[in-house]
C-alpha cells in the first residue's frame, strides 16, 4: 500500500523565526486536520538540527534535507552527508532537483551516488526529475524523463528503489504558477509506473511513490492527486504559506 505524501521544499527562504513560527504552525495544523498523508518539511539545512528538537516529541510532521553528499565523512568543505542527516533523525532528502541539475551542475553519475548512500542509510530519498519546456515542446520529453531516471536509479535493487520517491517536476511548472495538467502528469507518472515495472517487476511498481511537483497549490491538488499514478506533491513555494501549505495537505 502506497502512502499519500505532501512535502514542502522551502528552498534558501526565511530567516530562523520566521521559519520556526511557520514549522510550529504547520505542526499545529497538522495535529488538527484530518490528513492521512505523510507531512514532509524540508527546510534549509541550517535549521535541520533544531527542526530536528521541535518534531521529535511529535508523528505529524516529517523532517527532510534538501541536498545531501554522497561520502559518509571527509574533506568536503560545505558538505553534508547522509550518516549526519541520520543523527539529527531526518527521514527523507531531495536529490536531483532542477535547480541544483542546472546550477550546480549534478550529473546522473552524481544522483546515483547520492540515492545509494541515503538508503544505505535507511533515508528516502525524493529524486526529482522532469523536462524544460524546449524538451517538451520537441516532443521529446518520455526519452528526456526516462533517461533521467534509468541513468540514475537502474542500479538499485528492487527493494531499494521501492524506498525511492520520485518526484516528477516539469521544469516549465516550477514556480510559474503554470501547472501540469492532471492529464499531463498522469501520463507521465503513469510511464515512470510503467517503466518501473518492466525493469523490477509489477510489485515494486505498485510500492513505489511518485509525486507531483510545479506549481501545485490548494486550487489544483485535489484534482491532480486523485491521478491514478500521482500519490501526493512536491510544494515549493505553497509551503512557505502554512494555510495554503495544510489545505493541500487536506486534498486527498
Ligand atoms: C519545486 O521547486 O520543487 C516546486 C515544486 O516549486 P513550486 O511549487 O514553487 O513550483
Amino acid at each position: 500500500m502506497r502512502k499519500k505524501i505532501v512535502a514542502g521544499n522551502w528552498k534558501m527562504n526565511l530567516n530562523y523565526e520566521e521559519a520556526k513560527l511557520l514549522l510550529n504552525t504547520l505542526i499545529n495544523s497538522a495535529k488538527s486536520g484530518n490528513t492521512n498523508a505523510e507531512i514532509i518539511v524540508c527546510p534549509p539545512a541550517i535549521y535541520l538540527a533544531a527542526f530536528s528538537d521541535i518534531l521529535k516529541s511529535q508523528s505529524a510532521v516529517k523532517l527532510g534535507a534538501q541536498n545531501c553528499f554522497h561520502q559518509d565523512s571527509g574533506a568536503y568543505t560545505g558538505e553534508i552527508s547522509p550518516s549526519q542527516l541520520k543523527s539529527l533523525g531526518v527521514n527523507y532528502c531531495i536529490i536531483g532537483h532542477s535547480e541544483r541539475r542546472e546550477q550546480f551542475n549534478e550529473s546522473y553519475d552524481l544522483l546515483a551516488k547520492k540515492a545509494k548512500a541515503l538508503l544505505k542509510h535507511q533515508i528516502q530519498p525524493i529524486f526529482c526529475c522532469g523536462e524544460q519546456l524546449e524538451v517538451r515542446s520537441n516532443n521529446v520529453y518520455k526519452e528526456f524523463i526516462m533517461k533521467q531516471i534509468e541513468d540514475s536509479l537502474f542500479t538499485l535493487k528492487a527493494e531499494e528503489i521501492a524506498q525511492v520517491i520520485i518526484a516528477y517536476e516539469p521544469i516549465w511548472a516550477i514556480g510559474t504558477g503554470k501547472t501540469a495538467t492532471a492529464v499531463q502528469a498522469q501520463e507521465v507518472h503513469g510511464l515512470i509506473r510503467a517503466r518501473i515495472a518492466k525493469q523490477f517487476g509489477d510489485k515494486t511498481a505498485a510500492d513505489i511513490n511518485l509525486i507531483y511537483g510545479g506549481s501545485c497549490k490548494s486550487d489544483n491538488a485535489k484534482e491532480l492527486f486523485s491521478q491514478t499514478d500521482i500519490d501526493g506533491g512536491l510544494i515549493g513555494g505553497a509551503s512557505l504559506d502554512a494555510a495554503e501549505f495544510s489545505h493541500i495537505s487536506n486534498s486527498f
